[in-house]
C-alpha cells in the first residue's frame, strides 16, 4: 500500500485539517502519479459541507488534478515513468453498457460511475475513493488523460472539470460561429465558458452579478457583458440566444434566461446549487418552443479532445495559487464570488 497524505473535511462544519490514507498498490492496468496541483471546484465545498446528500467522512475532495507519474502497472500503454498526467471527476465506470463503450462514462446507463472522491470505492482500500487534495493518486489508465508540457501546468489542472463541463455542453449543443451564446456566472465554470465559446467562433455574452468582473470577461473573450441584475440591460436580449449556459451555483430566477432564448434555443443548467431553482414559467417555455437542458462534465474521449484543444489554442485557466493551509479561506472567498478565476492549490504546500 502507498502512503498519502492529504487535506480532508471531518464534519460539515469544522475546517479541513490534515488526514493520512493507504492507496492501494498500482495494479497491471494502473497509473501512480505523484500530484502537482489540484483546482478547487464549487463542487468540493458543495460536498464538504454536506450541501448534496451523502458524504462520507472524512472527505478528501479535489478533482482537478495534474501531476507526474512514478509508476505504471505491465499493461499500461499510454504512460511511462515521467510522464506528465491527468485526471478529472471519475475513476471509474461499469465498461460495458452503451454510454461507457460510447466514452460518455459520466451518463453510465447501470449508474456505475466512480467519482474521484466520496464515491463507494471499487477497490475497498477505504469507504469511498479520496480525491486529489493529496499527495499521491493511483488510477486507472482509461481514465488519466495525457496534458501538454507546453501549458503552464497549474492552469491546466482546473481544465479537467471546470474545462470540460462548459467545453462538452458547448460542444453538444453546437457553440458555433454564427451563434449567440450566453454564460452565466464568471467563476471557474464560467470564465473556462467564455474562453471556449469564444474560440468556437460564437457571439459570446456574459451574464454578471458582479460589475467588477467585466473587464476581465472582456479580456478572456466576451464580446458583450450584461449585468444580470439590471432588468433594462437584460431586456435588450429578449428572444436572441441559440444557448446559454447557466454556471451559477445558488438557486435563482430562471425565467430572466428562458425569455432570452431564441425560438428553440435552449438553456443548459451546470451549475448545481444546494437548493432547487424556482419552478419555470410554462409560457416562457411553449409560446417559442425553448428547451431547459442539463450536463454533467464529460466523458473520457471528450476530455482527452478538450485537452489537446487547449494545447492546440494555448487555453488554460486565470487562477490564484494557494498553499493547501489556505483551502478554508478559499471557500469562503468563492462563496463571496471572489475568485479569479480558479484556487489552484500547490501540493508541495502538503509537506510543510
Ligand atoms: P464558482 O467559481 O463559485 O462560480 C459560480 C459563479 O456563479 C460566481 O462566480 C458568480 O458569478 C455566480 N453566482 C454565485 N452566486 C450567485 C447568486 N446567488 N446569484 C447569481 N450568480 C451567482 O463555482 P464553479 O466551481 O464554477 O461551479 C459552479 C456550479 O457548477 C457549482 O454548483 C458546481 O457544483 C457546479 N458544477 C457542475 C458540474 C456539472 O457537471 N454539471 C461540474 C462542476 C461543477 P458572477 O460574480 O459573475 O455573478
Ligand atoms: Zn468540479
Amino acid at each position: 500500500m502507498i502512503k498519502a497524505s492529504a487535506y480532508a473535511g471531518f464534519d460539515k462544519s469544522s475546517p479541513l485539517a490534515p488526514f493520512n490514507f493507504e492507496r492501494r498498490d498500482p495494479g497491471p492496468r494502473d497509473v501512480q502519479f505523484d500530484i502537482l496541483y489540484c483546482g478547487v471546484c464549487h463542487s468540493d465545498l458543495h460536498t464538504v459541507r454536506s450541501e448534496w446528500p451523502g458524504t462520507v467522512y472524512p472527505c478528501v475532495p479535489g478533482h482537478e488534478i495534474v501531476g507526474r507519474v512514478t509508476k505504471v502497472g505491465s499493461a499500461v500503454k499510454g504512460f511511462k515513468e515521467g510522464d506528465l498526467a491527468a485526471v478529472g471527476c471519475m475513476v471509474d465506470s461499469c465498461g460495458t453498457c452503451p454510454s461507457c463503450k460510447g466514452g460518455l462514462e459520466q451518463y453510465c446507463d447501470n449508474g456505475d460511475i466512480t467519482f474521484t472522491y466520496n464515491g463507494p470505492d471499487k477497490h475497498k482500500t477505504a469507504p469511498v475513493t479520496y480525491g486529489g487534495y493529496s499527495s499521491v493518486l493511483v488510477v486507472d489508465e482509461k481514465f488519466c488523460f495525457r496534458v501538454s508540457e507546453k501549458l503552464n501546468l497549474a492552469a491546466v489542472a482546473p481544465l479537467l472539470c471546470a474545462g470540460i463541463t462548459t467545453y462538452s455542453p458547448l460542444r453538444h449543443w453546437g457553440a458555433t460561429k454564427g451563434k449567440k451564446v450566453g454564460i452565466v456566472g464568471l467563476g471557474g465554470l464560467g470564465h473556462m465558458g467564455v474562453k471556449f465559446s469564444h474560440a468556437f467562433g460564437a457571439h459570446t455574452v456574459l451574464f454578471t452579478t458582479s460589475p467588477g468582473k467585466e473587464a476581465d470577461a472582456k479580456r478572456i473573450g466576451a464580446d458583450e457583458v450584461v449585468i444580470s441584475k439590471d432588468p433594462d440591460a437584460m431586456a435588450k436580449h429578449i428572444g436572441s440566444f441559440d444557448i446559454i449556459l447557466d454556471t451559477v451555483a445558488a438557486s435563482h430566477d430562471l425565467d430572466a434566461y428562458t425569455s432570452l432564448l431564441k425560438r428553440d434555443g435552449t438553456l443548459i443548467l451546470v451549475g448545481a446549487p444546494e437548493h432547487p431553482h424556482p419552478s419555470p414559467a410554462v409560457f416562457n417555455l411553449i409560446f417559442r418552443r425553448r428547451c431547459i437542458a442539463g450536463s454533467l462534465i464529460g466523458g473520457t474521449t471528450e476530455t482527452q479532445e478538450m485537452l489537446d484543444f487547449c494545447a492546440e489554442h494555448n487555453i488554460v485557466s486565470d487562477i490564484e495559487i494557494i498553499p493547501i493551509q489556505k483551502i478554508d479561506e478559499a471557500y469562503a472567498r468563492m462563496l463571496k464570488s471572489d475568485v479569479k478565476y480558479r484556487f489552484v492549490i500547490d501540493m508541495a504546500s502538503l509537506k510543510s
